[in-house]
């Protein structure tokens, strides 16, 4: 057997892994009881969570989903790519060999096929988490189908009418389309399409400068292909503080990244197998040609389709599914939880809100979205993570703050292993401990922000992880320096005069 004959068949082996797992071909849905305590519609990080916390409780319930169980998050997002991220970071640490001894490596990535692989090999085995045999086992009847709701109570799914005494609509949300003049008729990808490419593109024209758009365009310009990024907002990450996101466009450029910040996107076109990308900038017209585009704009919630009118749910193509800090919708016996009604739209939040309505819905709860504190991270290279306020949402609530900044630079892990760029910065609310908020721009900032996700949510305060003693050397030890900073500001006049003659005695 040739070696593509060999790799041909286990890329088939690995599909055919993925699908086992996430929707057999196979797969007979079964026969529904004749009421279920709960529904869920998606199968996604939100639909997952609340069903094995249902049965848990011992509860009857059925799951449908159009697609395959896992949702975004494994199929086309958080899973996929991280993956190829994490591919990218390996390359550019190898190109950056030299200065630890090594022989520089500036060759571009030849093998782009091998990293599609290894992303595949990767989300096919994740996907045993969220196996529909695992689902099964649970208890949880699983149909693979459109959900349709036909009244207040009741769901048609394939060909079964299911009724239930509470629901829960988990359906998460897609790219949102784009308006951009000819772009549908041209061709483009999306979060949805791009992990399916076998080809790196020579030259690849990203839209957006999001979360999405910034992660991408770092990872397939370490890959080699040549990147231009436009963005409409004067910064990448327009919710993140500006020195965050000034580092993030600092770092893209050093990558060689063509950034193209107030731009946009007023039109494209083919020219042969080219296309070509139209922008204004301050008013000047110019346009780019590249291979491929891809488009990152923003999630639109997967609304439509549902005969969510039929059950009486409210909702908005925009903003998503109508909820109340109790995650329960206009039909008081169904509730939404993920992306398809939440503005902050991560995996981890999505089972949160799931969590929440779960208790909500079947244990007489009364579980507040509103109560959680949530982080997020943009996994770029340096990653930025972020929790709670930012200075400026505490200043439009009137909340005096004071804050708290370590620079990675002066943070010893940081300059051992070469990654200083970056900060630690932590707000308080002016003269307590209370933590408001926190960025962290640094090389594993997803990791570090939950320690201070811990310390919020716990009601710890910033003096208390002044006491908290870290392993040394380590980059999170930057939050313990901040907590020591404010100690610092904590010595009054007489306490410092007293101290500084007693260290001299
Ligand atoms: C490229 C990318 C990278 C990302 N990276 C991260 C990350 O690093 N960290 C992070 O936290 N988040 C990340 N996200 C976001 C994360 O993937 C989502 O927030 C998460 O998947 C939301 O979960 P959910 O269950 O609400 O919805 P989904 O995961 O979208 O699942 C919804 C499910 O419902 C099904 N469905 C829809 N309509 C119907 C219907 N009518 N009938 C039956 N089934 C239906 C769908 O097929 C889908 O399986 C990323 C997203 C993208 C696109």
């Amino acid at each position: 057997m040739s070696a593509a004959t060999a790799s041909a068949k286990s890329e088939q082996a690995t599909q055919d892994d993925l699908l086992r797992r996430v929707h057999p071909p196979e797969w007979v849905n079964p026969a529904p009881r004749k009421l279920y305590d709960l529904i869920i519609v998606g199968g996604g990080p939100a639909g997952l969570a609340a069903a094995e916390l249902a049965r848990r409780q011992g509860r009857s319930v059925a799951l449908v989903e159009r697609h395959h169980l896992g949702g975004t998050s494994l199929n086309s997002g958080s899973i996929p790519s991280k993956a190829i991220i994490r591919a990218a970071r390996v390359l550019m640490s190898m190109r950056d060999d030299e200065d630890y001894g090594a022989v520089a490596f500036s060759a571009p990535l030849t093998d782009f096929g091998a990293v599609m692989v290894r992303m595949r090999g990767i989300r096919a085995r994740i996907a045993e988490y969220h196996a529909v045999d695992r689902l099964s086992a649970q208890g949880v009847d699983v149909f693979f189908c459109d959900a349709r709701f036909v009244g207040p109570n009741v769901v048609f799914a394939g060909d079964a009418h299911l009724s239930f005494k509470k629901a829960i609509v988990a359906t998460g949300a897609r790219p949102r389309p784009s308006n951009i003049p000819n772009l549908e008729q041209i061709g483009y990808l999306t979060s949805e399409s791009m992990f399916n490419l076998t080809e790196l593109p020579k030259r690849l024209g990203v839209i957006g400068g999001g979360p999405l758009g910034c992660e991408l365009a770092q990872a397939f310009c370490r890959f080699g292909s040549h990147v231009i990024i436009a963005q409409d907002d004067p910064m990448f990450l327009p919710k993140e503080e500006r020195d965050a996101a000034q580092i993030l466009s600092d770092s893209l450029a050093r990558d060689g990244v063509e950034i193209h910040l107030n731009t946009t996107v007023v039109g494209v076109r083919l020219d042969g197998k080219r296309k070509i990308v139209e922008l204004v900038c301050a008013g000047d017209k110019f346009s780019v040609s590249v291979d491929e585009i891809l488009a990152g704009i923003g999630r639109a919630p997967n609304v439509e389709g549902m005969n969510l009118e039929a059950a009486g749910v409210r909702y908005d193509t925009g903003t998503g599914i109508h909820v109340n800090d109790f995650l329960q919708t206009t039909n008081r016996r169904i509730y939404a939880a993920g992306d398809v009604c939440l503005e902050h739209k991560f995996t981890h939040a999505a089972e949160a809100s799931a969590r929440i309505a779960i208790r909500n819905a079947l244990f007489l709860g009364r579980k507040r979205l509103s109560a959680l504190t949530i982080p997020w991270c943009t996994y770029t290279d340096p990653e930025i993570a972020h929790i709670g306020l930012y200075v400026r949402e505490a200043r439009e609530k009137a909340i005096p703050v004071t804050t708290f900044t370590i620079l990675m630079q002066d943070v010893d892990r940081a300059v051992t292993d070469g990654e200083e760029q970056g900060f630690v910065k932590i707000h308080v609310r002016q003269g307590s401990d209370r933590i408001l908020g926190a960025t962290v721009v640094a090389r594993h900032a997803g990791e570090m922000i939950n320690g201070i996700s811990l310390a919020i949510t716990s009601g710890i305060g910033l003096r208390a992880l002044a006491r908290v003693i870290h392993t040394y050397p380590t980059q999170a030890g930057a939050i313990k320096m901040a907590a020591e900073a404010y100690n610092r500001t904590r010595l009054t006049p007489t306490l410092k005069s007293l101290t500084k003659r007693w260290l001299a005695w």
